[in-house]
């Protein structure tokens, strides 16, 4: 992935030799700090952009949620004894807690979904724009490597965080043991 430093624009530079399929500049290895300036704003204002559009998706996903939740109370309900003297609870596909239910359920289910796809989708935009950010500000390049994967960086950070608190542990008690040892020889 390379950004063109004219129309701030990412395209892939292998499949059109480095020159922008937009403006068809060639786009350069390093910049110089004013271009950078810009395009890096560029990238902040798209970044914003695309948190509006996450928020808006997260937005949909509790409120999907929302009427998932009243979707299924009204299913519960829409069970209902057989007859006055007969108390096992039947379904009834024609009463109103029914619709109802049907309703909470696809309307809130499709929503969650909904929601669900766009946060997820816009969640990687902005962390691919605010990781190439930052590659662009330390080098003055324009082709910032793969992002990594949200769940990947997640794994890494609670497996160092594990190792350090299991290297304080053990240090603990080794220095428990040191001081039990020093206190019995005196
Ligand atoms: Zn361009």
């Amino acid at each position: 992935m390379k950004y063109c430093p004219h129309c701030k624009k990412a395209f892939d530079p292998s499949k059109t030799n480095g020159v922008c399929p937009t403006c068809h500049l060639q786009a350069p290895e390093t910049i110089d700090q004013d271009t950078r300036t810009s395009l890096v704003q560029a990238l902040h204002r798209k970044a914003n952009a695309y948190g509006d559009k996450r928020d808006g998706a997260m937005s949909f996903v509790v409120l999907g949620a929302i009427f998932l939740i009243i979707g299924v109370i009204f299913f519960v309900l829409s069970f209902k004894p057989v007859s006055v003297d007969d108390n096992t609870r039947v379904i009834r596909p024609d009463s109103l807690e029914f619709v109802v239910s049907m309703l909470g359920i696809c309307g809130g289910g499709l929503a969650f979904l909904y929601g669900c796809v766009r946060a997820i989708i816009f969640t990687r935009k902005v962390r691919v724009l605010h990781h190439d950010i930052d590659y662009i500000n330390m080098t003055l390049r324009l082709d910032p490597g793969p992002t990594p994967l949200l769940v990947s960086d997640v794994y890494r950070k609670t497996s160092l965080r594990l190792k350090n608190y299991l290297k304080i542990k053990k240090v603990e008690r080794e220095a428990k043991k040191a001081g039990r040892k020093a206190s019995k020889e005196s």
